[in-house]
């Protein structure tokens, strides 16, 4: 029987309504609690692990099972714990009293692009101590590596194999779309918010694991890094309301500086001896700047008829 957040009697009713078939479109029914069918008889079983793929087509990426082990051993040592504050913050103060629908589950967060899931875990902890809300998770990534991680450690979210291009969500769902250091899709992100919803948006800062690009990349272009266009992407497509610039710094020793240099994908461009130059380090200083991004939807302005 597979551990899926989705057998949970009082919890069903709430995914259904957010899931839609990734290929035609048509909502979906649980069958015999173990798999999702679509009017159209296309077929996605949960696997016993507690997630479900809900990919047409089977897609290889670069982020593999060792990366996305050692993203979650650098989570659990706090890594990401002033982002995950500043996060919920965000969610708490930017999210209208009226949508922050006290006891019921109708708070609905999508990270879009979750890998291991650590993020969404840790966020959706959080939110629900601060507030006693108990928001309703959804957690994405292509990579059913990341995936299987998540769903290992947290049932208390539905975790999806999915392709943000082709989002298995109907209109309107999400309040909150979190996507964190990972890619967008911004026009399936424009359908799947609600009207008042929030993109909430982090991108690395110019600043960013600065000590790792040093070694990696020293003297070559590489070594710098600019936000500059995924900024400009973000607001053609979303009124950008707020930014908050994030800054702190960690000190590291091992086995954790291993884990940095086997989770950032810095690690693929750089070369054998620099990366073996880390991997003897015992202690390393490192900064983690981000920007964080919150959008609204554009509003939609009625078009002009021109009468001739
Ligand atoms: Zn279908």
């Amino acid at each position: 029987m597979p551990k899926s957040v989705l057998l949970n009697d009082g919890l069903t009713g709430h995914y259904m309504d957010i899931l839609r078939c990734p290929i035609c479109h048509n909502s979906m029914q649980l069958i015999n609690k173990k798999s999702l069918i679509c009017g159209d008889k296309h077929c996605f079983d949960l696997a016993k692990q507690g997630y479900v793929n809900l990919l047409s087509h089977g897609i290889k990426t670069k982020y593999n099972k060792q990366l996305f082990e050692a993203r979650k051993l650098l989570a659990q040592s706090g890594f990401f714990e002033p982002l995950n504050e500043q996060l919920c913050e965000l969610i708490q103060r930017d999210l209208n009293p009226s949508e922050a629908k006290s006891q019921d589950c109708s708070l609905k967060i999508l990270d879009a692009g979750c890998g291991e899931g650590s993020h969404l875990a840790n966020i959706q902890q959080k939110l629900g101590k601060n507030t006693g809300m108990r928001p309703l998770g959804v957690g994405m990534d292509l990579a059913k590596e990341g995936i299987q991680l998540a769903a290992r450690d947290w049932e208390s979210i539905f975790w999806c194999v999915g392709d943000l291009a082709q989002c298995p969500f109907g209109d309107r769902q999400f309040d909150v779309i979190l996507n964190i250091l990972s890619p967008a899709n911004y026009s399936e992100f424009e359908r799947i918010l609600t009207d008042d919803g929030l993109v909430i948006k982090v991108v690395p800062g110019k600043e960013y694991l600065t000590e790792l690009r040093e070694i990696f990349y020293e003297e070559t272009e590489k070594q710098d890094y600019s936000n500059v266009k995924t900024v400009e992407l973000f607001e053609n497509h979303l009124t950008l309301y707020k930014t908050v610039p994030l800054r702190y710094s960690m000190t590291l020793d091992q086995p954790l500086i291993a884990n940095l240099v086997h989770m950032t994908p810095l690690t693929w461009g750089a070369d054998e001896d620099r990366i073996g130059r880390v991997l003897k380090l015992e202690s390393l200083e490192i900064t983690i700047d981000l920007t964080i991004m919150v959008g609204r939807k554009k509003c939609s302005e009625p078009e002009q008829m021109e009468v001739v």
